[in-house]
């Protein structure tokens, strides 16, 4: 499947907010926002007032891509939220979001950002209820308990995880980190999901399609 290779930094700035899309790099002096926070190209600083029309547009995309889903499975994801009950579609996306496997990696701090947890996945150091799993956009449920893979543990990257903290654990996981593996203890709320979103606007943005 296609996905973008650009630069991630200008889609920070292209949506106005930080996407937290490169790990440790997004906390310091050296994020691309930080030290530029205008929209990106010759233009990006001079640009007008957006439409209403706009703002759902941008708050779709940068719905999108903090979570690195390409268009149409994004889509596929919102028809999946209407059908939702006893919640808002708009709550509904988010959790169907926040419940990918590359997400619970990240919010485990196994990966430093989604698309380095993505890639984690992808390279089958992951287990849920001890069966490896390459899908990134597997749904996770509650009890499901998520693992480095044995034979991965010994690799750097998951030593430095033992040594270090949890900095994005949400209350709906638990962790251990020197045994590297977690269990999904309920259904992530609203107020677990700490990117600013204002998920109504992309409702909206579907609902005129
Ligand atoms: Fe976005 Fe991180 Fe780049 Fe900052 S460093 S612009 S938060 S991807």
């Amino acid at each position: 499947m296609a996905r973008y290779t650009g630069s991630v930094c200008r889609l920070c700035r292209r949506e106005g907010a930080k996407l937290f899309l490169k790990g440790d790099r997004c906390y310091g002096e050296k994020c691309g926002f930080t030290r530029r926070p205008v929209p990106p190209g010759q233009h990006g600083k001079g640009r007008r007032k957006s439409s209403e029309y706009g703002l759902q547009l941008r708050e779709k995309q940068k719905v999108r891509r903090a979570y690195g889903i390409m268009e149409k499975q994004f889509h596929h994801y919102f028809d999946q939220a209407t059908r939702a009950r006893g919640t808002t579609t708009g709550e509904a996306l988010l959790q169907i979001l926040e419940q990918r496997l590359d997400n619970v990696v990240y919010r485990m701090s196994i990966g430093v950002s989604r698309p380095q947890s993505r890639q984690i996945v992808l390279h089958k150091h992951i287990t849920v209820n001890g069966n490896c799993v390459n899908i990134p956009s597997y749904q996770v449920k509650e009890g499901d308990v998520i693992a480095v893979r044995e034979k991965s543990t010994s690799i750097e990257l998951f030593k430095a995880v033992r040594d270090g903290e949890n900095p994005n654990l949400a209350k709906w996981l638990t962790f251990d980190i020197k045994k590297l593996e977690g269990t999904i203890i309920a259904k992530p709320d609203r107020e677990d999901i700490d990117l600013t979103i204002e998920e109504h606007l992309v409702v909206e943005y579907y609902s005129k399609l």
